[in-house]
């Protein structure tokens, strides 16, 4: 059999979805299914319950708040962040990682939601939401809360939003005179990340986010030019994974090379 056994619910409201994965501790939402299914197929995690949001009209919704923050709904799929006039007025760089993700299906399906949740350290999005200071609407039993997005991404497949949570957005700042950049070395075109860097500079100082360096994206401050950035990462003293992909040293030196370039491309633009 494909997948093991499991229940599905199909809730119509946020309320519902919240109290169906409080009832069950081995419940878990169903976004795009891109990760979790296949995380399910490899029989590395094996749910009780999908609880599936795709009937939550209400978390799909990309807007622009009256301060002009863009409000990302977490079932927003990365084509419709990559086609989404607000998007591009507001925070174009979110447009821009989300069209270097995987393929066309992949960028159909995946979403906002299940991007950040999963937290897999090679994900697109975790450094570019940490660098342009998003912040994380989480809703659970007790109400709901908001969590920077620096303080989200907790460990690999872990973060703020626990067992029995909904994340239900994600606010991105509006950029002012910030401007963003992003750059990452992949296997082979639109693949995953072996280093990424994500960077927003104001005025001369650069706040960059590496990914795939640690278990939850590295934020480092650092005057924005080319030199400064190198030694911040060096400073950094990153211990990145080694792998079939490149040993943890290529990956150090990368980490460099990726923030130069992500500081570099923001001061091009955006
Ligand atoms: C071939 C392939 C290549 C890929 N390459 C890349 C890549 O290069 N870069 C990249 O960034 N991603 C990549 N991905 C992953 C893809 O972006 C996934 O879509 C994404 O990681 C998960 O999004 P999803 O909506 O499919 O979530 P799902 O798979 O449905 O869920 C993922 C996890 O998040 C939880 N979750 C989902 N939504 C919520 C929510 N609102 N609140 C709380 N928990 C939630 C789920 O319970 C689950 O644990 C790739 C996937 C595939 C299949």
């Amino acid at each position: 059999m494909l997948l093991s056994e499991v229940g599905y619910a199909r809730p119509s409201s946020v309320d519902e979805a919240v109290r169906l994965l409080a009832e069950n501790d081995g419940a878990r939402p169903l976004a795009g299914g891109q990760t979790i299914v296949n995380v399910m197929k490899a029989r590395a995690a094996a749910p009780d319950v999908l609880v599936d949001l795709a009937d939550l009209a209400e978390l799909r919704t990309i807007a622009v708040s009256d301060e002009g923050a863009l409000e990302l709904g977490a079932l927003a799929t990365y084509s419709e962040l990559i086609t989404s006039a607000e998007v591009k007025e507001t925070r174009p760089i979110v447009a821009e990682v989300a069209a270097q993700i995987a393929d066309v299906q992949v960028r159909n399906r995946g979403t906002v939601g299940g991007n950040v949740c999963s937290n897999d350290p090679t994900n697109h999005l975790p450094p570019v939401f940490v660098a342009v200071g998003a912040a994380m609407t989480i809703v659970g039993a007790d109400g709901e809360r908001t969590v920077p997005a620096e303080e989200f991404f907790l460990g690999v497949y872990m973060t703020a939003a626990g067992p029995g949570e909904l994340l239900t957005k994600v606010v991105v700042p509006p950029a002012g005179e910030s401007r963003d950049g992003f750059s990452a070395v992949t296997i082979g075109a639109d693949g995953t990340c072996i280093v990424s860097a994500a960077a927003t500079v104001t005025g001369d100082q650069a706040r960059i986010v590496l990914g795939c360096v640690a278990a939850t994206p590295v934020l480092l401050t650092a005057a924005a030019d080319a030199e400064a950035v190198r030694e911040a990462v060096r400073g950094a003293e990153l211990d990145p994974p080694s792998d079939v992909h490149g040993p943890a040293e290529y990956r150090r030196q990368l980490a460099e090379v990726v923030a130069a370039r992500a500081v570099a491309a923001a001061g091009e633009g955006h």
